[in-house]
């Protein structure tokens, strides 16, 4: 039986405004769009956060045996500067000031998202379309909003009748704005504007003359707008409803909110049942921000290599980090929440190593069935990944209670609980401990741990220190511990 059937999922969805119990549109089946990057620079931490989250949701689903097809986007044209439909295409602004192709922009970009988000251990999606791979899916959309009536054409562009469409559907229903106060706080259009009301959005811009990324089409030479290219590859790869659409919280309106109204104004249905939005980072209790210094890029915290934080934190303890707060909460990085997340890390790893070791007896003092529960009702509860891991530390302290002998433990309930740890740390929090690159090295290691301690024991029986030290000291650099006790040497490894 399928663990989906035995574990009731809840999910906030953000268009209703609760908790609501999560059914898949087709049994056993989910589909999930998620917004991607526009790659016209490094990506940044907030953005690393959403799709650490939306990372950890795909892997409980897939743990609780749905076959999730993952759609993530990449957005390398149409992507202006403003909202507002104004401004350069970002992509193509970085092309001008660098004096190279707007696809070499794509490339180095598209590169850098996938380098990062492989260090951070996120799985790849199912499927992650580009928006110029999709220009005569967004143009046929467009004809059938056109002919719906919610779209009209001015001088080779075309926008999308929000005040037309307005009057039949409700447009803000996600982001909770109602159209009359939007048109309030707007400016007047100026004669020189092209669009009916302000809140009316491109689906179509004409290019100008040089205007480097363009295509052809019915309205004349132009590229589609932002907006429109999340419902074209949406609904193309999961249907014109679909079970799941994340992304961050500053892309509920406008983004989202467009996305609902153009796929209700061509396909005549609302697109998404559950809507997820996933919060922001903030660093040392500010807004990131380029502009103000108070930013930092996910290598250099690796790396160590800025003036924010004394030392380098590892992939590993930046997602454990994460992961310690719930997905809709925002999050503020600091360089003393890391080192207690580095502390946090590193105690769980070391567990999970013990716990290959423990001595069994014939009665148990932990109820790991039941305390296997609790781990899952966390996880059922929109995906609480905060109250899990304070689980697992529960399972850390009895790990440590047996292993000292104070505390029992029977073979079955070991090999329940080391099943149990595995399926949290390892595939759902998505954490990577000793083992992580596999079986096979982690054997090599322990060979070549095991001939490096007796080399160091040898040493030492010699009274030559100077050798023995060293052996400790260089491999302290390569973050491997040394440990001295009773039993002989032990060694742990840091992330
Ligand atoms: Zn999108």
């Amino acid at each position: 039986m399928q663990l989906y059937k035995s574990q009731p999922l809840k999910i906030h969805n953000s268009l209703s405004g609760s908790k609501e119990l999560f059914e898949p549109l087709n049994e056993g089946h989910v589909g999930m769009y998620v917004c991607g990057p526009t790659v016209y620079s490094n990506v940044h931490l907030g953005n690393c956060r959403t799709f650490l989250s939306f990372d950890m949701i795909f892997r409980y689903l897939r743990h609780l045996g749905y076959k999730v097809r993952y759609v993530r986007n990449i957005t390398d044209a149409g992507h202006l500067e403003d909202d507002a439909d104004e401004g350069e295409d970002k992509i193509a602004k970085k092309a001008r000031l660098e004096q190279i192709e707007p696809m070499e922009v794509v490339q180095r970009y598209t590169v850098d998202f996938h380098n990062i988000l492989q260090k951070f251990n996120i799985l790849p999606p199912s499927i992650e379309p580009t928006a110029t791979g999709h220009i005569i899916e967004q143009i046929e959309i467009i004809k059938e909003i056109l002919e719906n009536g919610f779209a009209y054409e001015a001088n080779g562009s075309v926008y999308f009748d929000v005040v037309k469409f307005n009057k039949s559907h409700a447009y803000g229903k996600l982001s909770g704005r109602k159209l009359e106060d939007m048109i309030a706080n707007t400016r007047d259009l100026t004669a020189q504007d092209e669009k009916r009301n302000p809140q009316d959005f491109a689906l179509w811009k004409r290019a100008e003359p040089q205007h480097i990324m363009r295509w052809p089409s019915p309205w004349g030479d132009g590229f589609p707008g932002w907006h429109l290219e999340c419902t074209a590859m949406s609904t193309k790869y999961l249907g014109k409803t679909f079970d799941i659409h994340g992304g961050g919280m500053d892309l509920k309106f406008p983004h989202h909110e467009c996305e609902i109204a153009q796929a209700e104004a061509s396909y005549g249905k609302s697109p998404v049942n559950y809507w997820l939005h996933a919060n922001m980072l903030t660093l040392n209790g500010k807004k990131m921000a380029k502009s103000t210094g108070n930013n930092i890029l996910p290598n250099e915290i690796f790396t160590g290599e800025n003036n924010i934080f004394s030392k380098p934190f590892s992939p590993a303890v930046v997602r454990f980090f994460m992961m310690q707060a719930h997905y809709s909460s925002i999050l503020d990085l600091s360089e003393s929440a890391l080192l207690a997340s580095e502390k946090g890390y590193h105690r769980l790893m070391e567990a999970m190593e013990a716990l290959e070791w423990l001595n069994t007896s014939s009665s148990s003092d932990f109820d790991v069935a039941a305390w296997r529960q609790k781990c899952y009702d966390a996880m059922n509860d929109d995906f609480n990944t905060p109250i899990l891991i304070a689980h697992l530390f529960e399972a850390v302290k009895q790990i440590n209670l047996i292993k000292e002998r104070k505390s029992d433990i029977t073979q079955e309930d070991k090999e329940l609980l080391q099943a149990s740890m595995q399926a949290f740390v390892y595939d759902l929090l998505g954490l990577e401990g000793k083992t992580a690159g596999g079986a096979a090295d982690s054997n090599k290691l322990d060979g070549v741990m095991e001939l490096l301690i007796s080399l160091r024991n040898e040493a030492r029986a010699n009274r030559d220190f100077a050798t023995s030290d060293r052996i400790r000291d260089q491999l302290a650099a390569l973050g491997i511990q040394l440990k001295d006790g009773k039993e002989g040497t032990s060694f742990s490894v840091s992330g």
